[in-house]
């Protein structure tokens, strides 16, 4: 609500002041002080030093770019860029959840440990578990994964078969006491993660949810700017290969991934075939014996590869111990086909560093990036080009574009540095030339290539982006 209102009054003072005058532009800027993200007001605890801990890049560029805070092992806070990271990554996965029709929901964090009895799993999880005892010494746990819980709503609120197919997800923090929290957000202890559960009357359909997830969730790596192999998982007695892992390519992550080289052109091809895909080879090292190996060396791969994302069909197991039933067609009772289906949100942000990153910092991908342009005021302390600044970061901000204003009282060097560091796709350089030419500099962080462009070019630019 709040923001909205905000949103609001910046448009209506946009709209106001759209002018090409630099007292109106100034003022501008004056009025909305608290709306403009201007990095000297910003919250960017930079950092020269990374911690000792820190071993691989994507660690210590989250730590030097200032997206997040360390406040146990394993366990992080997000400070205001990493969390806009974070929230992007969160916002397309839900967008690709809510396209093929799942429901969204979010289960409290603290689960009884009674319904973790009921399936068995309360011993067995072992010290991975945080458990808890409330002020009544009743015993609860802080959850790091959701079947039980899911399947208790499920019981308690289906009757029929005529309620299936169900698919509930959530993006929830989860709880696990790894031995060895490590990489930072790539092995926390406490990760966020989308995890969904999918009810189905029968095989058959429940084949259907999965190749559904299967083929989201290739979509939805694709959108974050990634290429994911999904890999055969363990599926237990019953599957078929109805378990994968989906698998990033990147040099420090810790599964060795053997695969058949056609998976990166058919995962991103438009129209992806569940069979076809899902019937390449690709196994964990593990599993890959080059005496049973289907495929001709010459078409094999091998890469290191960060999991994720996991899907799991597992049939009635838990709708079996926790006594899920519901009324078929024939009006006899039976227990509905589930699977789970995990995404590592969290864990996603590294990884993505991982993938996209050089030796200046962070590249983003643009769909995940905190903000997409950042304008450097290479003089600052100039009335006439902070007017520039001001007009064109009034006109993207009308256009729905992030921008972030370095009004920095630094040297050239250190934004130049900065931007390069924190990963902005786009940076727009103004600086005293330009009020005389009317010309700034579009800088394309990735490529590295710049641009002299006007105003107007620029904002024609993002506007034909968008469309
Ligand atoms: P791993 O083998 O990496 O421990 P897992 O098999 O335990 O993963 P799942 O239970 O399938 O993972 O969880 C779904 C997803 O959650 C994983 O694919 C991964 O992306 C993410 N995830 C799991 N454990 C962690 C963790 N400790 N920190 C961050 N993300 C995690
Ligand atoms: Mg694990």
């Amino acid at each position: 609500m709040i923001l909205l209102n905000k949103k609001k009054f910046l448009n209506i003072v946009v709209d106001f002041s759209f002018q090409m005058r630099p007292e109106a532009n100034i003022m501008y800027f004056k009025l909305n002080r608290k709306f403009v993200m201007r990095l000297s007001r910003y919250f960017l605890p930079l950092m020269k030093e990374t911690p000792a801990d820190a071993q691989i890049i994507s660690h210590r560029l989250m730590h030097r770019a200032g997206l997040i805070h360390k406040t146990s092992a394993g366990i992080y806070s997000w400070l205001p860029l990493g969390l806009r990271v974070l929230e992007n990554i969160e916002r397309i996965v839900r967008e690709e959840q809510d396209r093929i029709g799942n429901h969204y929901i979010k289960m409290s964090t603290i689960q009884p440990a009674d319904l973790w009895i009921e399936s068995g799993r309360y011993d067995a999880y072992g010290k991975e578990m945080l458990r808890i005892k409330d002020r009544h010494d009743r015993d609860f746990l802080y959850g790091p994964t959701n079947e039980e819980q899911v399947t208790d709503i499920v019981r308690t609120h289906l009757k029929s078969y005529k309620d299936l197919p169900l698919n509930l997800y959530q993006i929830q923090w989860k709880f696990r006491d790894e031995i060895r929290p490590r990489f930072g957000v790539m092995r926390g202890r406490e990760f966020l993660m989308k995890d969904g559960y999918s009810f189905d009357v029968d095989f058959e359909s429940a084949k259907k949810t999965y190749q559904s997830i299967f083929q989201s969730y290739l979509r939805t790596f694709r959108r974050l700017g990634l290429t994911a192999i999904p890999v055969q998982a363990d599926s237990g007695a019953i599957g078929g290969n109805m378990s994968h892992e989906f698998q990033i390519l990147a040099e420090t992550g810790e599964s060795t991934v053997y695969y058949d080289k056609r998976y990166e052109e058919l995962a991103n091809s438009a129209n992806i075939d569940f069979d076809e895909l899902s019937s390449l080879y690709a196994v964990e090292s593990e599993k890959h014996d080059p005496a049973t190996c289907p495929i001709p060396e010459d078409q094999l791969l091998v890469k290191k590869g960060i999991e994720v994302g996991h899907i799991f069909y597992f049939g009635t197991k838990y709708s079996e111990v926790m006594g899920l039933k519901v009324t078929g067609s024939d009006g006899k009772p039976f227990h509905p086909e589930m699977g789970s289906y995990g995404i590592g949100v969290s864990r996603l942000v590294g990884a993505i560093i991982e993938a996209s990153h050089d030796d200046k910092g962070i590249v983003w991908p643009e769909a995940v990036a905190p903000f997409k342009v950042m304008i450097i005021d290479l003089v600052n302390s100039d009335d006439a080009t902070m007017s520039m600044g001001c007009q064109l970061h009034k006109a993207l901000i009308s256009m729905g574009i992030d921008v972030l204003y370095d009004d920095r009282n630094e040297r050239p060097g250190v934004k130049f540095a900065t931007a390069d560091l924190i990963g902005i796709p786009y940076h727009v350089i103004v600086g005293k030339r330009s009020t005389e030419t009317g010309l700034v500099e579009l800088k394309h962080r990735k490529t590295g290539q710049v641009q002299e462009m006007t105003l107007d070019h620029i904002i024609e630019k993002f506007n034909k982006d968008k469309s």
